[in-house]
């Protein structure tokens, strides 16, 4: 994988580091570091677990893909608590603060397990998001995308829209009122079929206003894409194995669908050879489709959003005033719909980059000022 990436060079790195940016597509569970698994497995009831886990969670520099696969199920034995949870919760909010994350949407698969019902689930990250705000008031804002998982069968997910459903019921005029904000499809690409979530999706979509993403051309399906497509959500994760007639529509007909560009986990996978060959340099920046580069398992992947960003500025020589039009898309992007707390994020975003551009005290900064500095109204809803 390592010579399929373009190598960035420290120089990028930190000055991508430096750049304020929003990430659009990470799986809560993906998002754990393994530094801070090997903390949870060290502890002493989870011997058993640390003794199946071992090999793969030992400090080495990559695993290969099977070896990545492995890891989420352990990952979620770990997860044994609601006081865990809501540890990894703010390990994962503070590693995306350490890399000038500045806005995340955390996605995660409500489970049914000895620990938790969904109901629990979703309650205890809400609480934890919730807790991380008051305790870092100026610091990153997450918001959170509900996951039905295409594996699954298709009851868990009615299960699960109904207790989202019945959670914003509850929470609606207090401090995590908010914290909810769009739905996502995902899972094994190969199982599953989008005609049976499809009808989920619409009923959620009319009873709870919430925008919706779908993990979108994992494998090569036309009749599936451009099911996806008719649905119209309001974003569409991956993108990266299409046909020519799949793409050329997606670029042509629906511009309005942002894409969620995930470099290192289409490489890892194996969805592309190459970055250079990835549609996000072969159509997405050439047509000026919207994108936002993500991370998707940050912590499975041993990636930043930083990294991610010095890698695509490398392979495709990008000006920095490019890279910081692709960060504020970022912004733009998401799902958050309150215009005040998207005012408040623009500011920040604006001031960083100032920062990054010109160090703290620049009277005159050029490059802050060519980004279109006009605060664009929240995403529409699709319908
Ligand atoms: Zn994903």
């Amino acid at each position: 994988m390592e010579e399929a990436l373009c190598k960035s060079t420290a120089a990028t790195r930190s000055w991508c580091k430096s750049l304020p940016k929003s990430e659009l597509h990470a799986h809560l569970s993906g998002c754990i570091s393994k530094e801070k698994i090997r903390e949870i497995l060290r502890r002493p009831e989870n011997e058993k677990l640390r003794a199946k886990a071992t090999s793969l969670f030992s400090p080495r520099t990559s695993l290969n893909l099977k070896e990545c696969f492995e890891l989420f199920p352990i990952i979620h034995e770990v997860i044994n608590s609601p006081a865990v949870l809501r540890e990894v919760v703010f390990s994962v909010l503070d590693d995306f603060a350490a890399d000038n994350v500045i806005y995340v949407e955390l996605r995660t698969t409500p489970r049914s397990s000895d620990a938790f019902t969904p109901q629990l689930y979703i309650s205890t990250v809400l609480e934890a998001v919730d807790s991380y705000h008051k305790e870092h008031p100026n610091g990153l804002l997450c918001r959170v995308l509900v996951s039905i998982s295409r594996h699954l069968p298709v009851e868990n997910a009615r299960e699960i829209m109904k207790v989202t459903e019945a959670i914003m019921k509850e929470i609606a005029g207090t401090t995590r009122a908010d914290l909810i904000v769009g739905l996502e499809l995902s899972g094994n690409p190969h199982r599953g079929s989008w005609d049976d979530f499809k009808p989920i999706f619409e009923d959620s979509r009319r009873r709870l206003h919430l925008p919706i993403s779908l993990h979108f051309g994992e494998v090569l399906d036309d009749k599936e894409a451009n099911a996806m497509l008719d649905f119209r959500p309001s974003r569409l994760g991956h993108a990266v194995v299409l046909s020519d007639a799949v793409a050329t529509r997606m670029i042509t007909e629906e511009r309005n669908i942002g894409v969620e560009v995930c470099i290192s986990s289409n490489l890892m996978t194996e969805s592309v050879t190459s970055l250079q060959e990835h549609p996000v340099v072969t159509k997405l920046l050439g047509s000026r489709h919207p994108f936002s580069l993500c991370t998707d398992d940050p912590g499975i992947l041993d990636t930043t959003l930083s990294e991610e960003y010095a890698r695509l500025s490398e392979c495709v020589a990008l000006s920095r005033e490019r890279v910081s039009s692709i960060a504020l898309k970022g912004l733009q992007l998401s799902f958050c719909r309150d215009e005040n707390v998207l005012e408040s994020l623009y500011r920040t975003f604006f001031r960083k980059l100032q920062q990054a551009c010109c160090g703290e005290n620049a009277t005159e900064c050029t490059l802050a000022n060519i980004i279109d500095r006009r605060i664009p109204a929240p995403q529409p809803l699709r319908s």
